[in-house]
């Protein structure tokens, strides 16, 4: 389904320009985004991403990942075809580097996706797999729905997005996990197609806005397995404000344009958890990766062991205020 797209600017001779995330695209009459979701239609911006979903499933809330946001609950999971970055190793690049089905697969509409919701009694939606900041208008308009019949609201994205349009989704969303893929910004251009500047700051708006924010970093062999770039990432995140958020360290395995590049050595994950622990992150998880402990939420005060994780299989000994029950320091998170 077309639409008109928000943030959009119209210049002269037909141009227009779009103003959503950082690429801020000047298209001609024709031209789709690098996004391939916005599209300059006789001089004004379109969004083909809205209510034509390539993708539905129920999801455990743990895939996101989310640890400290409702743990143990199903999550309805949507996704449209779009993305504004070109990472080399994406998992879902079926569907993030094509163009969103113009023909009539089937209509979903805000208010159904939330009718869906309530059908199999989620709690929460979220917008994921590809890149949901591209299809704004149509997480926005589920997202406002979804809040007043008191369903959670989750995006996982890259955190490319401009200030503005951030600010407005805050008035709806309730959980982030955001993709901080690499913390040496020239190699952040080669592997995505974009610069980390705009994902920091986008963190910083999550985080002003009291937002539930996790993060995740795939390591990626020869990319963003640096020990001295991990090491400067968790002290950038320790000094602005973000030693509780939890971080995901995932395992990379070759895919996509990256399918030459051995997966990561489990050592390095290790090296990573460590090296984070030691700059003062409290809750470092690893994911895509098969240890006894390794998606485990324990306090950070006495280390009592509060959330068991065996792959999607979890068990919580946390109340529902957060508490830890053996020295009652406050776990952050949503738990109820
Ligand atoms: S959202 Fe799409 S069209 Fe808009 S600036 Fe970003 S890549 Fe370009």
């Amino acid at each position: 389904m077309e639409i008109t797209a928000k943030y959009q600017q119209t210049k002269a001779g037909g141009r227009a320009g779009c103003l959503l995330c950082p690429h801020k695209c000047q298209l001609d009459d024709g031209q789709s985004g690098i996004c391939r979701v916005r599209i300059n239609m006789d001089g004004e911006l379109i969004s083909i991403a809205y209510a034509n979903p390539c993708s539905i499933s129920v999801d455990p809330m743990e895939k996101k990942p989310l640890y400290h946001f409702l743990p143990g609950t199903d999550i309805l999971s949507l996704a449209i075809e779009g993305c504004n970055l070109r990472c080399l190793n994406c998992q879902n690049w079926t569907i993030s580097q094509n163009i969103p089905d113009r023909e009539e697969r089937y209509t979903l509409m805000p208010e159904e996706v939330i009718e869906e919701a309530i059908r199999i009694k989620s709690k929460s939606i979220a917008f994921t797999y590809s890149e949901p900041t591209v299809y704004f208008e149509y997480m926005l308009d589920t997202f406002r729905i979804a809040r007043s019949t008191g369903i959670h609201t989750v995006m996982v994205s890259n955190g490319f997005i401009e200030r503005e349009p951030l600010l407005e989704l805050c008035n709806w969303l309730d959980a982030a996990n955001i993709d901080l893929k690499c913390f040496d910004d020239a190699l952040c251009k080669k592997l995505t197609g974009g610069s980390m500047k705009p994902v920091l700051k986008s963190l910083g708006v999550l985080r002003d806005r009291g937002i539930w924010l996790e993060i995740a970093n795939l390591i990626i062999p020869g990319w963003s397995d640096d020990l001295q770039t991990i090491k400067r990432m968790c002290e950038w995140l320790f000094d602005n404000g973000f030693s509780s958020t939890p971080i995901h360290f995932s395992r990379f395995f070759p895919n996509y344009k990256l399918a030459d590049t051995a997966s990561t050595p489990e050592k390095t994950m290790y090296e990573a958890k460590n090296m984070a622990l030691k700059c003062g992150l409290k809750y470092v998880y690893l994911g895509n990766i098969h240890t006894p402990d390794s998606g485990n939420t324990s306090c950070p005060v006495c280390g009592t062991c509060l959330i068991r994780r065996d792959g999607y299989i979890v068990r919580s000994d946390i109340g529902s205020n957060g508490i830890c029950p053996s020295c009652n320091e406050k776990i952050p998170g949503v738990w109820k």
